[in-house]
Parts: C-alpha cells; structure tokens; sequence
C-alpha cells in the first residue's frame, strides 16, 4: 500500500526478537519512512536483506499490510505470516493463502479480551487512529478547539460529536477534551454512556429501540427502521457541531450508514466530518475513501483511509509490539520456533489459515460466498 508508512519491526522489536533466540532479517530500507536507519537495526542485531531473499528464507513473515499475491506466492512452503489481512474483504487473498499452506496469523482475529490485550492490534491502532482523526479535523477546522478569553473577544469552545465509543471513539474523545473542545458522543452500545461520561463529555441518549453488543462486545446491526430513527434524532446534535467524528463499525461487516446527505445538508457551513469508517465503506454518504469532499453547503467531508500512519512512528512502535508479544506468547523456547496450538485460546482464535484449511468459519463463509466452492 503505497501510503502506508508504518512497518512491522522496529529497532527495538529487532533487539527484542533477537533475544528471544529468533533470527531477524529486515528488508533494506524497511525504517526510513519511519526514520530509523538500516545501522539501527544491525545495531539491535538483525541482518538485512532484499524482499525476494526475505520471502524465499523465512519461517515467518511480519508484515503491516496484507501481502500481494505475489507476496504470498513466494512465501516458503508451510510458512507462517503474521499481519492485517482485512479477511471478511479479501476472500482471493485468503484464499490462496490457505492454496498455499501459509500459516496465517490474521491480527483482526485477535481475542479481544483483558488477557490478550497487549496483543490486540486492531486497538492499538485504533487508539492511534482515534487520537489523529482529532488532530486533523482541528487542522481543518476553522475554529479552535478552546474556548479562549482574547482582548478582542472571548471565543467559544468548538462543539464535537463522536459517534462510535469503542477504542477509537474513546481516545478521539479524550483527545477533543484535552483541546479544550465541548464534546457529546453516542453509541448503540449503552454500556458505554459512564465511559464518556468519566471522560467529561455528554453521553447522547437517543431512542431507537432495543440495542446491544454481541458477546464478544461487538455492536448488534440495527435494522433500516432503527438506523432511520437514529439518523432523525442524531440530525439535530449535528446541526450544532462544529465537528463529527465518525468510527462506527460493525465486525466483519460494511460500517452502518450513520449520517445521510440530508443530515450533512442541515450541518453549518465550515464544520468539519471526519469519516473513520471511510475504508470501509463510511458511515457518512458522500464519504470518499482516501479523499476529501466538500459539499454544497460547504462542510468538509474527511475519509481518512489510514490515520494511524498519521502518527508512523508511534503506530509502528505498538504494532511492533504488539506482534513480538504474539511471537512470545507462541515462542517455543526448547525448539526454537513457533508453536502454533491450536487449543490456545489466543493462537486457536487468530491462526485463519493452517493445513491448507480456512480455520475461521465466518471467513470460510465469505470465501464460499465469493467463490462459488467450498473452501
Ligand atoms: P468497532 O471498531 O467494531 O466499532 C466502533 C464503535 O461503533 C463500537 O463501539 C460500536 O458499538 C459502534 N457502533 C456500531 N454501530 C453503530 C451505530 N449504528 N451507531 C453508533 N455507534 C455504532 O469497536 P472496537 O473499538 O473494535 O471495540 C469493539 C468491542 O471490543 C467493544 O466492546 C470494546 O470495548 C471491546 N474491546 C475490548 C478489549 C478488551 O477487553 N481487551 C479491547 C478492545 C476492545
């Protein structure tokens, strides 16, 4: 992905990789978007190499993105890979990664659980993510953020709304309150109303009938009639923000569509929406992934389709992280190699394809669906 500016191994994930007993090879120039010299990871004790000598010898491939097909056909027989693969939407990709007997770690199927949390990339990175949608709707915005008392004038507070209140809601939150902005926020998931409360910020109470979350905590689908009512009472909170934030997801499926064209029509003309959910499919209409839109009443529409990489270094430090502690978790000390158990409730989770087979079967579902075969 030519915009992606995090990488999967830093120089301290080098060192501590390397004490752990694994031998590291570092593609040549991997650091520089990151600003980390190959000399930093030879200094943390990784040889460097080209991709194709990387893909031809490795047991185990890091990676950010999901690989190319390419990528993936070069990989040696039985190798294991550990990445983002955006499974419920690359069903080609998973699918030959099963063809080819990779072992795939798929770090969207990370448990999301207190005992796999410094595991979990999806947060991590969401988390980061959360933090730069904020900074790039105050750089965009017209107003400050803080009220402010000037000479000329006393300025008010700029008025956020975040919808969404899982982790990147949380921080893009938190982050609009420490720039002094007044924020509201709303989810489906009412279990969340203390938490954006703790963070000094007005819960949004909306009636739109039975909610939940699953058991993994993830939020129920509503239905048209639920989405439709939301829209029709969240409309007015818009109308008074100088900025919204979106980051409605829902697992493994397209983002809900959260805020139509008319809600967009009836928002003040300079207020700012930054679309988390743009890459996968949006939560505003008129969101375009990757690019910026602005309406005919003059509201910015933002559709961010990596704002972690917003923040690289810090991105690339925690994912790094998080995948040495998945490399620990697995490590095979005696042998010198990874363990891939299955019964492990962390590896038997995120471990998609292994044997040839899809392990996953919402994936496998996907793969079906999209193929026409069994898979
Ligand atoms: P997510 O990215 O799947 O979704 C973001 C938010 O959008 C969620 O809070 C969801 O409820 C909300 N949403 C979905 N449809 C909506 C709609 N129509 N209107 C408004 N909001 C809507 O969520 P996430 O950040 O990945 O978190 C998912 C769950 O996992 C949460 O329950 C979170 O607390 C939990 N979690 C737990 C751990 C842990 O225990 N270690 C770690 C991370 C996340």
């Amino acid at each position: 992905m030519p915009a992606e500016r995090r990488v999967a191994i830093t120089p301290q994930s080098a060192a501590k990789l390397v004490n752990l007993g694994v031998d590291v090879l570092v593609e040549a120039g991997l650091g520089s978007s990151i600003q980390q010299s190959d000399g930093e990871y030879l200094a943390a004790g990784a040889t460097l190499g080209s991709r194709a000598e990387l893909l031809a010898g490795a047991d185990l491939l890091l990676s950010v993105q999901p690989p190319s097909d390419d990528m993936v056909a070069s990989l040696k027989p039985g190798a294991v890979l550990a990445s983002f693969l955006d499974p419920f939407f690359n069903p080609a990709l998973i699918s030959s990664l099963a063809a080819n007997g990779a072992s795939a770690l798929c770090m969207e199927l990370i448990p999301r659980t207190s005992y796999a949390q410094k595991l979990d990339a999806l947060s991590s990175q969401a988390s980061l993510g959360g933090y730069a949608a904020v900074i790039l709707a105050a750089q965009r915005s017209m107003k400050t953020f803080p009220m402010m008392s000037t000479p000329a004038g006393t300025i008010s507070p700029a008025r956020v709304f975040v919808v969404g209140v899982g982790v990147a809601g949380l921080q893009a939150i938190a982050t609009a309150k420490r720039l002094g902005a007044r924020v509201e926020a709303y989810d489906t998931r009412p279990v969340v109303k203390e938490q954006v409360q703790s963070l000094g910020a007005r819960f949004v109470e909306l009636d739109v009938g039975e909610t939940g979350q699953t058991e993994q905590g993830y939020a129920k689908e509503l239905t048209e009639e639920q989405l439709a009512k939301q829209r029709q009472q969240m409309a007015k909170v818009c109308a008074g923000a100088d900025v919204v934030i979106t980051t409605a997801q829902l697992f493994g499926r397209k983002a809900p569509r959260i805020i139509d064209a008319e809600m967009v029509a009836g928002m003040k003309p300079g207020s700012v929406i930054v679309d988390m959910a743009a890459a996968t499919g949006g939560n505003v209409e008129g969101t375009v992934s990757g690019r910026d839109v602005v309406t005919a009443n003059g509201v910015t529409i933002l559709g961010p389709d990596n704002l972690p990489a917003a923040v690289a270094l810090d991105a690339s430090q925690m994912y790094a992280n998080n995948l040495f502690l998945l490399i620990e978790h697995a490590w095979d000390a005696d042998a010198g190699t990874l363990r891939l158990d299955s019964a492990d409730d962390i590896i038997g989770a995120c471990l998609l394809t292994h044997g040839g087979v899809i392990r996953d079967e919402r994936v496998r579902a996907v793969v079906e669906a999209a193929t026409g075969r069994p898979a």
